[in-house]
């Protein structure tokens, strides 16, 4: 069985609550929400971040991982991702305002700049390493924004990132038989439901809508519940069907596909 690891589960830092961020492999990550405290230095040893979206949450520690081991890095951090996220972060966030342009700062121990950026298409499939493979799929939020599905040898996870009801989850579950779990964000709880339609994200009901047109049963594991309402939400998960194959993840656990 293949796994990854959740760094951050949540939809924003809290209380011993870490924001969105998985490890793929020992130098593969997606998104940027939490890689210091669960990697320490070994955040050093990160080379490629699949970024999902431009929000706060799921860069936060691209910040930190250049800055607080900077001189632990021999090889770029290659920043991939759609295009409007990277110009958002060289516009908005490493741009010598916020944070420095680590893009025109050389690494001490290379012969190269601190970060690369790199453009990604969607639904084209990036090698990693032997046996893993990562592809792009649009989602629907209010920043151009995209999940991935990871591939290791035979099988394979759907990881949502932040998304309001997308008819192409269950087009790509339906069309890959590989895909035999799914990642699926639950933000607010279900009585929030304007609020997710504003923001777009998903509640237990509207997640609960999202599953049904799935053809086959694959496992469901839940992220990015708000710090401020993750018990409600909990509570709603765990009185729907959705828990029946299902797990809400919480910092450090383990997907298994
Ligand atoms: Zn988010
Ligand atoms: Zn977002």
């Amino acid at each position: 069985m293949e796994k990854i690891t959740i760094l951050g589960a949540y939809g924003a830092k809290g209380f011993k609550q870490e924001s969105s961020s998985f490890l793929l492999t020992d130098t593969h990550a997606i998104d940027a929400g939490n890689l210091l405290r669960s990697l320490g230095e070994g955040a050093a040893r990160i080379e490629t971040i699949w970024l999902t979206h431009s929000h706060l949450d799921h860069i936060v520690e691209i910040a930190y991982i250049l800055d607080s081991y900077f001189t632990l890095r021999s090889k770029p951090l290659k920043l991939m991702g759609l295009a409007h996220t990277l110009e958002a972060i060289q516009t908005h966030f490493l741009n010598d305002v916020i944070w420095p342009d680590f893009s025109k700062i050389p690494l001490c121990n290379a012969d190269s700049m601190s970060v690369v950026y790199e453009s990604i298409e969607l639904n084209r499939v990036y090698t990693i390493d032997e046996i893993t493979s990562i592809e792009a799929m649009e989602t629907v939020h209010t920043v151009p924004s995209c999940g991935y599905i990871v591939r290791k040898n035979s099988s394979a996870v759907l990881i949502t990132a932040d998304s309001y009801k997308n008819p192409r989850l269950r087009e790509t579950i339906n069309k890959y038989p590989e895909i035999s779990a799914l990642v699926l964000e639950c933000t607010f709880p279900s009585e929030m439901d304007a609020l997710a339609l504003e923001s777009l994200h998903l509640t237990p009901a509207l997640a609960e809508e999202e599953i049904k047109g799935v053809q086959r049963e694959v496992k469901l594991y839940f992220n990015h519940l708000k710090p401020g309402f993750t018990e409600t939400i909990k509570k709603e998960i765990k009185a729907s069907e959705l828990l029946k194959n299902g797990h809400i993840l919480d910092d450090g656990d383990t997907i298994y596909f």
